[in-house]
C-alpha cells in the first residue's frame, strides 16, 4: 500500500531473523517457538513469517484461521495455539492441519477430544497455572487431565506455564518450585519461557522456549537496552514534518496548551499522530529523531500530528526526515525509550499501530 502522507513502518526481516538467532543463541538447547501473535506485534505476520520460515522451529499465535493460513502456505513447522480452542470447529482444525494446541482448562479439553477422532494424533501443550493465575491448570484440575492423557496413545503432551514476573525483582524460582510440584514425576517435554526469562533465567529452557518481543527488538527490562540485549529494531516508523513555526517565548503549542514555550522557539510539526498509533500519553519531552538530531515532543499529540522542538536543527525544514522509533535515516530512538515517556511498554505501542500505515519491507 503507498500512501500520500510520509508516514511508514518498515520492517526488517533481517533484524527479526537475528533477534530469532539471539534467542537461540541464549536458550542453546531449546527449540523456540516464533511467537507471531497480534499481527507479529504489528510488524506483519507474513513477514514474520517470511522471515522465520527457513529457520524457526515453530511459530506460536492465537485464532485457528492464522495458523491454518500459515499451514496453507506451506508451512510445515509445528504451530501451536497459544490459547488452545474456542469452539469444535477450531478443533477440527488442529486434528485436521496437525495444529498443536494448548490446552488450559478441562472444559477445553472435553471439548477437544469430543471432538478429535479416537485414533487422531493430538499434540497437546497442557498449560499449569503457577502463579500468574490467569491460565491453566491447577493441583485441584491437573490429576484428572493427566490421567485422561495417559489413556490416549497416539497423544503428545508437553507441560507449559507462564511467567508474571521473569522481568522483575520476584522472578521465576516461586513459580518454577510450583511448576515442578504440579508436575510431579513429569518426564515429558516442557515449555516455560518467554523472551524476560530466555534472557535473565537460563534455569527455566527446558525443551521449548517462546519469544516474543525479543524477535520484534525490544527490551522486556526496564532497565537494560535492547542494543545490550544485542537485539536490533525491526520496525522503524518514520515520517516527515509537514509544518514549521516559529513562536515567541510564553506561545503555547497544540490542544490544551500544555506546552509553553520558555524561549522563541522553532516548531516542528510531523506527520504522525495517535490514529497512527503515537500514544498520545507521550507527554512534551518524549524523544524524536529529526534529521539524525536527537531532540523532544511538545505538547500533546493529537490525532494526525504531534510537534516537536527544531530549535537547534536549522536545517530541519518542511520534509525533514522524522523518526518516531526504530533506526531510520533521521536516526535511531527505541520504541522502548517511546514507551517509557508514554508510561507503556513497546509491545503496546507496536500492537497498537494503526492499520493506515503502510508497512514496508526492507533492511535498516
Ligand atoms: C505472548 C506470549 C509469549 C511471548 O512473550 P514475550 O514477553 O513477548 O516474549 C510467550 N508465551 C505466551 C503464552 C504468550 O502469550
Amino acid at each position: 500500500m503507498k500512501t500520500s502522507r510520509p508516514i511508514r513502518a518498515r520492517i526488517s526481516p533481517a533484524a527479526i531473523l537475528h533477534n530469532y538467532r539471539q534467542a537461540k543463541r541464549r536458550a542453546p538447547g531449546a527449540k523456540a517457538w516464533a511467537v507471531i501473535k497480534a499481527n507479529a506485534y504489528g510488524h506483519g505476520q507474513w513477514r514474520a513469517v517470511e522471515a522465520l520460515r527457513g529457520e524457526a522451529d515453530g511459530f506460536a499465535m492465537l485464532e485457528t484461521e492464522n495458523a491454518v493460513a500459515l499451514r496453507e502456505a506451506g508451512i510445515t513447522q509445528p504451530i501451536v495455539l497459544l490459547e488452545g480452542i474456542f469452539s469444535a470447529r477450531d478443533a477440527r482444525a488442529v486434528v485436521e492441519h496437525g495444529l498443536t494446541t494448548v490446552i488450559h482448562c478441562p472444559e477445553q479439553l472435553e471439548l477437544l477430544l469430543a471432538t478429535a477422532p479416537a485414533d487422531a494424533p493430538l499434540s497437546i501443550c497442557l498449560k499449569l497455572n503457577t502463579g500468574m493465575n490467569r491460565l491453566g491448570f491447577t493441583e485441584r484440575t491437573l490429576p484428572a487431565a493427566r490421567a485422561r492423557l495417559a489413556s490416549l496413545a497416539r497423544t503428545d503432551v508437553m507441560l507449559m506455564t507462564h511467567f508474571a514476573e521473569a522481568d522483575g525483582e520476584r522472578g521465576v524460582d516461586w513459580q518454577l518450585a510450583r511448576f515442578n510440584e504440579l508436575a510431579g514425576d513429569w518426564s515429558g517435554k516442557r515449555c516455560l519461557a518467554n523472551s524476560a526469562a530466555i534472557l535473565r533465567h537460563p534455569q527455566t529452557h527446558a525443551d521449548w522456549v517462546r519469544p516474543g518481543i525479543m524477535l520484534y527488538g525490544s527490551s522486556p527490562f526496564a532497565e537494560t537496552t535492547a542494543a545490550e540485549l544485542d537485539l536490533q529494531p525491526a520496525m522503524t516508523l518514520s515520517s516527515a514534518l509537514i509544518g514549521v513555526q516559529d513562536i515567541a517565548a510564553g506561545e503555547r503549542v497544540g490542544y490544551g496548551g500544555t506546552f509553553t514555550a520558555p524561549r522563541a522557539m522553532r516548531i516542528g510539526v510531523v506527520a504522525c499522530g495517535y490514529a497512527d498509533g503515537y500514544p498520545r500519553h507521550a507527554s512534551s519531552g518524549t524523544p524524536i529523531m529529526v534529521m539524525g538530531k536527537r531532540t523532544t515532543t511538545v505538547g500533546r499529540v493529537s490525532m494526525d500530528m504531534l510537534a516537536c522542538d527544531i530549535t537547534d536543527i536549522p536545517e530541519a525544514g518542511i520534509g525533514a526526515p522524522v523518526t518516531l522509533w526504530g533506526r531510520g535515516i533521521a536516526g535511531e530512538v527505541t520504541a522502548d525509550e517511546v514507551a517509557a515517556a508514554a508510561g507503556t511498554i513497546s509491545y503496546e505501542l507496536f500492537c497498537a499501530l494503526a492499520a493506515r500505515v503502510p508497512l514496508e519491507i526492507g533492511d535498516i
